[in-house]
């Protein structure tokens, strides 16, 4: 074709596929930038660039198409127009969706009861820019009305249902009334649940974010965020996201799509056996309590039960014994893997007060019931009978 080229610009020139029809799964565009046909459309392009393929900061097919999915799921049976954007992590989701919606002088309102990292970012990287983060039990709606009824600066309320790693749960929709009575944005952190089993755009939240790290990729392959949101604040956060610089790779965005596919089987599984599992663990004599928002004991259960179809993977637990005896526990597990991380088709096990928050300020973590001898389980898709004795074994030698 190239002929009449010399051979070293032959090599250095763009192979292009020349036969015609498309492939059946989503490719993964490796590609840092799109080329025009001629400078007319490479103009036309840049004067709405959120409609073309420009540079992969800014949007990737592959990253695009997945991210499509996700708004898909979350916004199942919702009335309105959403969008969706991924991010290399969910704290780059966190981080560029709260700094896109807030400026110096703002509060945002939150729970004790969330991702280590995320109350981190509040207390550490948005205090240092006069971001300030009020703390409160979100469960309790007066205290919430009050809350913001004392600081006009509050223009965000940001929670997580279930929550990490006690399983509180909060109710949605009183929150997102009281909210929007107040002018304020509500953000969601969706990770827990996944859009399979409760999808918080359906109560009126504005926003919701993801670590796809999670239950999303669900095969601990590869990091990812997520921001979902109203299609009318697409240019206020994409604008944003594309200067902060954000965006996932490709090839992680295709593990997620991959993920995205078992999603429901996956979450029907974890959430049957988490639920086996903490109905066994509540009734062993050497457990003092177990976080599960399945089970009725649970403070949450009734809101949990109105707002999710299951109740997830996610459990934690204390022994009688306290710290002591949960170490040993931890070490004497054989088939639950000791990693830091949640919601992967194996089942992990951690403790969160010298793990996930272990910076999170004691006093207040310990208030919120993230006590020193708390366990916490990420329940896998593993045959039921497997993890139950894999457990009793390491009860009867704790
Ligand atoms: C893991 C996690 C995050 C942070 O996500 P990364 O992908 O690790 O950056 C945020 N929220 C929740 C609930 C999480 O479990």
């Amino acid at each position: 074709m190239n002929e009449q080229l010399r051979i070293e610009t032959v090599m250095v020139m763009e192979a292009k596929d020349q036969k015609k029809n498309t492939p059946h799964v989503l490719p993964i565009y490796a590609s840092s930038a799109f080329g025009f046909q001629n400078i007319e459309e490479g103009i036309e392009v840049f004067k709405d660039p959120a409609s073309s393929h420009i540079y992969s900061r800014f949007a990737n097919p592959t990253v695009d198409t997945v991210a499509q999915k996700i708004a898909q799921l979350e916004s199942y049976g919702v009335e309105g127009d959403f969008f969706a954007l991924l991010c290399n992590s969910g704290m780059s989701a966190i981080h560029t969706l709260l700094s896109a919606l807030l400026k110096t002088g703002d509060t945002i309102l939150t729970q004790a009861n969330i991702y280590g990292g995320s109350s981190e970012l509040m207390t550490k990287v948005f205090a240092d820019f006069g971001i300030k983060t009020t703390f409160t039990d979100l469960r309790d709606l007066t205290a919430v009305e009050h809350c913001i009824q004392k600081d006009p600066s509050i223009r965000l309320v940001y929670f997580e249902t279930p929550a990490n790693p006690t399983l509180s749960c909060v109710d949605i929709a009183s929150l997102v009334k009281i909210a929007q009575s107040h002018e304020c944005f509500t953000v969601s952190d969706n990770t827990f649940a996944s859009p399979a089993l409760q999808r918080p755009l359906y109560y009126g939240v504005d926003f919701i974010v993801h670590s796809t790290t999670k239950y999303l990729n669900g095969h601990g392959n590869g990091m990812g965020g997520a921001i979902i949101g109203k299609k009318d604040y697409y240019n206020q956060i994409w604008g944003k996201y594309k200067l902060i610089g954000t965006n996932p790779s490709p090839f992680e965005s295709w593990l997620l799509h991959n993920g995205l596919k078992t999603l429901h089987l996956r979450m029907a599984k974890h959430s049957d056996n988490a639920m086996a599992l903490a109905t066994f663990l509540e009734a062993h004599p050497k457990v003092s309590v177990v976080n599960y928002p399945g089970l009725e004991s649970h403070p949450d259960h009734s809101i949990a039960k109105a707002q999710m179809s299951k109740f997830g993977g996610m459990m934690s637990f204390e022994l009688k014994g306290g710290l002591e005896e949960g170490k040993r526990l931890m070490n004497a597990v054989k088939v639950c893997k000791l990693v830091p991380t949640l919601g992967n088709v194996d089942s992990l096990i951690l403790h969160p007060a010298s793990m996930s928050h272990l910076h999170v300020d004691r006093a207040m973590r310990i208030k919120a019931g993230i006590t020193d001898g708390l366990i916490r389980l990420s329940v896998g898709i593993e045959h039921i009978e497997d993890l139950k004795e894999d457990l009793k074994m390491a009860l009867d030698v704790v």
